[in-house]
């Protein structure tokens, strides 16, 4: 099992909304079948329409890199042995105007660049309440 992070490190609390994104293992983003209209984070309604035909897609799991942040300074215990660590907004192919968060792995941290494109890997990991898989995105860069 490859925990990134390690196999100490938090894993999200499932929830109808954001248990497609955390198990299926693809860059899931839920979109409006009435307008076509993507959104990130997933809701009850569409933020275009206000509709609430809404189902998940999955993208192509490949992005580029929006923002980056370069962390050096350990804000929890847990992170003490894992700094420098970077911090990516990915800008979703195949969903436009959508962005999710995450790492970027398998790379000195500081080689991420604003516009990097990158390709999602899944980390794996059990929800600790229920025993579910968990694939946790994650993302890595790819040479254009
Ligand atoms: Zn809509």
């Amino acid at each position: 099992m490859t925990r990134y992070l390690g196999d100490e490190f938090l894993t999200p609390t499932l929830t109808e909304q954001n248990t497609p994104f955390f198990t299926s293992g693809r860059i899931q983003i839920q979109f409006c079948d009435d307008c076509d209209h993507a959104q990130q984070p997933p809701d009850d309604v569409c933020y275009s329409c206000q509709g609430t035909n809404l189902a998940f897609r999955a993208t192509p799991g490949t992005g580029s890199v929006e923002s980056a942040v370069l962390v050096h300074h350990p804000i929890h215990p847990a992170l003490q042995e894992r700094v420098p660590y970077v911090v990516v907004v990915v800008s979703v192919d195949g969903a436009p105007g959508c962005n999710v968060t995450g790492n970027v792995v398998g790379c000195p941290p500081e080689s991420v660049e604003i516009g990097a494109r990158v390709r999602a890997v899944f980390e794996e990991a059990k929800d600790p309440a229920t025993g579910q898989d968990l694939l946790i995105p994650q993302w890595e860069l790819v040479q254009d």
